[in-house]
């Protein structure tokens, strides 16, 4: 329940600045009202006051009821639905990309699609003191459900376990629900240098505006939510919301190129590899903290038409992006 209080003021705060402010602008903008209105004759009704308790109204698009779009297996394993059977069974894409007969709980639409970057045997990267990114991506994944719940979201994550899934499958899964926003959890390795602050990266897609918007809006709640911890940070030169392109001017990361119709962002939040964020990032106190930051995110880009901000321009890159992501050796999870 703590937890909860603490998401709902937070989103208070933020769906109230429309300019980027702290959450404690809300707090001061509050109380300058109250004080402005203290004078006035008794009919005139105080703006609401701090010490309500009412949870914030999100407006979240009504999930569909019609066709199975997606199941959850009884072991709660997520796939996308190819063919409703008439017996109740379900035709379905695998995590390693192949089709399988499942049973399972039908779901025909999502607000929120969060994807936990990796799995089973692809960790992604792996800090020096051996945590790894996809047992984190999957940590804050999880947290953000809780929390988007408690806001009224139905949320669907695309792993829900340690397991290897490809890209395709992952996309597979998006497209079928067709959430108001979908986002990639990843965290990030190999830094340029030594930053004075949070070196956060969200990747938008190229061709989408609103996924742009997303981006900034994720970059901002990232960065305030990240720069009370004084560390030593790290970062790429071109830390920010951004993009990057392949080069025949599609998304380069295949997870925002295969999502193509839905808004997308890629969360590269802090750097595994760096001592002292390895030491942050494995901590479920501090992947609270990053969870409220996507949180309050989502919840600005359904509830307002804030622009974001951290925009940069990209410097080229030639390097790949690291391995994974394809079927090659994959053995899907049980499906019952
Ligand atoms: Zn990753």
């Amino acid at each position: 329940m703590l937890a909860v209080a603490a998401v709902s003021a937070t989103v208070v705060a933020l769906a109230r600045s429309d300019n980027g402010e702290p959450a404690a602008a809300a707090g001061t903008t509050t109380t300058t009202a109250s004080t402005a209105t203290s004078g006035a004759t008794a009919t005139i009704v105080a703006p609401t006051t701090s010490t309500t308790n009412a949870e914030p109204r999100v407006e979240w698009a009504a999930v569909p009821q019609g066709p199975a779009r997606a199941v959850v297996t009884p072991n709660g394993v997520v796939l996308a639905v190819l063919v409703v059977n008439t017996d109740g069974t379900f035709v379905a894409r695998t995590p390693c990309g192949g089709e399988e007969r499942v049973t399972g709980v039908a779901l025909a639409g999502a607000n929120v699609v969060l994807d936990p970057g990796h799995g089973g045997d692809e960790p992604g990267a792996v800090g020096p003191a051996g945590t790894t990114e996809k047992s984190v991506n999957l940590a804050v994944a999880e947290e953000t459900k809780r929390q988007l719940e408690a806001l009224g979201a139905t949320v669907v994550l695309t792993r829900t376990a340690d397991y290897r899934i490809t890209l395709q499958s992952r996309a597979a899964i998006v497209t079928s629900l067709q959430p108001q926003l979908f986002v990639s959890i990843h965290h990030n390795a190999s830094p340029d240098g030594p930053r004075d602050g949070p070196g956060a990266e969200t990747y938008a897609q190229i061709a989408s505006a609103e996924s742009k918007r997303a981006s900034g809006l994720l970059y901002e709640e990232i960065v305030r939510a990240f720069s009370g911890y004084d560390i030593a940070w790290v970062a790429d030169r071109d830390a920010g919301a951004k993009y990057r392109q392949r080069s025949d001017g599609g998304d380069y990361y295949g997870i925002l190129n295969r999502t193509a119709g839905v808004p997308a962002v890629l969360s590269e939040a802090a750097f595994i590899s760096n001592p002292p964020e390895e030491e942050l990032v494995a901590d479920p106190a501090f992947q609270a903290v990053e969870a409220r930051a996507i949180t309050a995110a989502v919840v600005r880009f359904i509830d307002t038409r804030d622009a974001g901000s951290g925009f940069v321009e990209p410097y080229p890159r030639t390097e790949p992006a690291g391995p994974g992501g394809g079927a090659a050796g994959c053995v899907d999870p049980p499906l019952r």
